[in-house]
């Protein structure tokens, strides 16, 4: 359910000795070396609810790494929707990767918002971004340690990244734009504007695309224009 490969995962009766160890039996799957605890409802067979203990934290895993591996205990329901969501994710951040965009369409706009060209396509709008200087180099260096200049709305266009910000509008071509980067908990992109480095950032929010794939559709549109 972690990696989706198939007949790799075994189950492993508890071992519980003297008090020690799990009173439920774990999933062990060979090929990604996600352990889980599983209970199982000996009544209501459906109603079984798993809980991670070891997952793998290669990139390609991203997205169930965040929803499934540090979740706690996850009711079927919600485990496999989050492993739907997870297998999804992956095929797009693969496909974004290769250049292929084809299953993010446009989003349809009556009119151009002011603050794009005619002909400008939108892609994805992101919620609470902040604009920010960028914290000077060192030991203590990350994104989030230079000043907040602004925050509000993302639109990310195919040429452009506009935000709709409190103070005004900040527009960021994609040719400023200097490198993508994301975490566990947000996605940063750097760009120059001319009189010096600043970053847009965002959060990893739950009702919005992750920071993995937000990051690399950003990458996929600003390196194919
Ligand atoms: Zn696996």
């Amino acid at each position: 359910m972690y990696c989706h490969s198939e007949g790799t995962t075994t189950l492993v009766a508890s071992r519980k000795f003297l008090g020690i160890g799990s009173e439920y039996p774990s999933l062990k799957c060979s090929h990604c070396g996600a352990v889980a605890l599983l209970d199982v409802n000996a009544v209501i067979p459906d109603q079984w609810r798993i809980r991670y203990r070891h997952f793998s934290r290669a990139l390609r895993y991203y997205y169930v790494a965040l929803y499934l591996g540090k979740a706690g205990w996850l009711s079927a329901h919600k485990a496999l929707e989050i492993s739907t969501n997870g297998y999804v994710q992956r095929r797009r951040v693969q496909q974004a990767r290769a250049g292929d965009l084809s299953w993010l369409p446009p989003v349809p706009l009556s009119r151009p918002l002011p603050f794009m060209d005619a002909d400008e396509s939108l892609y994805i709008v992101l919620k609470g971004v902040t604009y920010q200087e960028v914290a000077p180099r060192g030991l203590w260096a990350r994104p989030d340690r230079g000043a907040v200049l602004d925050s509000g709305k993302l639109y990310v266009t195919d040429r452009a990244l506009h935000l709709l910000g409190q103070r005004q509008t900040w527009s960021c071509d994609f040719s400023q734009i200097l490198r993508v980067d994301y975490d566990d908990g947000s996605w940063t992109v750097y760009f120059d504007t001319g009189d010096g480095e600043r970053l847009f950032r965002g959060l990893n929010v739950d009702d919005q695309l992750d920071a993995q794939l937000i990051a690399t559709i950003i990458e996929s549109l600003y390196q194919t224009t």
